[in-house]
């Protein structure tokens, strides 16, 4: 059996995405700045995908500015914000310590520019809370950003709830939505939002193609210079092809959210329940307030990496966490986050499964964790230890 579970790193695109990209790359190649009629029909193109994007996600078209990605919609994000702060003297933003690292690295950066940076704790099931928000804002706060979706371990925080606690002070709100974006319904008005980033081959789309929602007033600071693209908030020539797919994409996910969710909600509680056999194993993040599709436990005396090659040979395609922190020896920040020691968090699993997932592939992962796992302890010493009552366990 082969079970790609790592959708939270990157999906398959998906068969409506690619045929909309394909005219965009023999035909319709124009350069939508070209005033000639190959560009012009390039250039409504790129007005209609931003039309259907805006539709779907509650906002207007103006508001829309296509990135590379996440990684640099979240970058602009909150430089935009920072430097709007710092004009009236708004110098302290607030965030949390389990986002991902295209914000963590740049609050960082922004830390060094002489901002003051406050990181809320994660409690131990994975939910920020809007009066854990409140507390901490201040009079000289500028911007609050709070990820939709974790992308370890998929807990989904109260946004609206967060996004109306920011408004009620003033204060600029942001959402790193690139786990939510498809797969969770959005509503940036509804939803108290100012900001939001969203990515494309997280729900079915092209890699290296992004949103960022900025509300109407809110001036963006460019990270990238050159033309006057994108209202002149983010220079260098459309990737048209990609952005035709993806608007394709998600409208793709955002009209099936309820039905993918209603399929897989229950299939994801079966695996969880029945990782949740596996001795000394523990569930990361909230049980029900979680994506439909991730699944994410810690099993004690078990090392990660092992685990996923193990389970590659078995055909399972897992990951331990992030892509982004997988290849280095560190454990995973979220993990750290939400109170896991050092030794546990070392021995983690997401599995982040598609739509079209099986019952019969729930079982087999079920059986094929369960197995590796034993097995892996049937070799370790530290295992041995732990058994033997030298050491004690971590997870009762
Ligand atoms: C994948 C991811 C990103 C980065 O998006 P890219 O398009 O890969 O740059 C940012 N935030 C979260 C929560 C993600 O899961």
């Amino acid at each position: 059996m082969n079970i790609y579970a790592d959708n939270a790193a990157t999906t398959k695109m998906s068969k409506a995405a690619i045929e909309a990209m394909l005219p965009y790359m023999d035909e319709i190649y124009g350069n939508p700045s070209s005033l000639h009629s190959v560009g012009q029909r390039a250039n409504e193109a790129l007005a209609d995908a931003r039309m259907r994007i805006a539709t779907l996600l509650n906002c207007e078209p103006r508001e829309i500015t296509f990135t590379s990605g996440g990684s640099e919609a979240d970058n602009q994000a909150l430089i935009s914000a920072a430097k709007l702060g710092e004009r009236v003297g708004k110098k302290h933003i607030i965030s949390t310590a389990f986002e991902h690292h295209a914000v963590l690295h740049t609050l960082d950066k922004l830390g060094k520019m002489g901002f003051e940076i406050t990181l809320l704790d994660v409690p131990e099931n994975g939910l920020i809370t809007p009066e854990e928000v409140e507390a901490a804002i201040r009079p000289d706060t500028c911007l609050v950003s709070v990820m939709y979706a974790n992308n370890e371990i998929g807990t989904v925080q109260p946004i609206t709830e967060i996004g109306a606690v920011c408004r009620a002070h003033g204060v600029l709100f942001h959402t790193d939505a690139v786990q939510a974006a498809g797969h969770l319904h959005i509503d940036i008005k509804a939803q108290n939002i100012d900001m939001l980033s969203l990515s494309a081959h997280k729900f079915h789309g092209p890699k290296g193609i992004g949103v960022l929602y900025s509300k109407k007033g809110i001036l963006l600071s460019n990270v990238i210079e050159g033309g006057a693209q994108e209202r002149g908030k983010r220079a260098g020539t459309e990737n048209l092809p990609a952005i035709m797919g993806m608007a394709a994409a998600l409208e793709e996910a955002c009209h099936s959210i309820d039905e993918h969710a209603a399929h897989l909600i229950p299939l994801r509680n079966k695996l969880i329940d029945g990782l949740a056999q596996i001795p000394h194993s523990i569930l990361n993040g909230d049980k029900d307030k979680r994506l439909p599709s991730n699944v994410h436990f810690c099993f004690e005396g078990i090392e990660g990496e092992s685990l996923l090659l193990l389970l590659d040979d078995k055909g399972i395609c897992a990951s331990s966490g992030s892509a982004c922190t997988s290849g280095s020896l560190d454990p995973s920040h979220v993990l750290l986050a939400i109170g896991r020691p050092h030794e546990i968090a070392h021995g983690s699993l997401r599995l982040s499964l598609s739509e079209d997932v099986t019952e019969e592939e729930v079982d087999y992962m079920i059986q094929a964790v369960t197995d590796v796992v034993t097995y892996l302890r049937n070799m370790s010493p530290v295992w041995r230890e732990l058994t033997s009552g030298k050491s004690e366990f971590i997870i009762k």
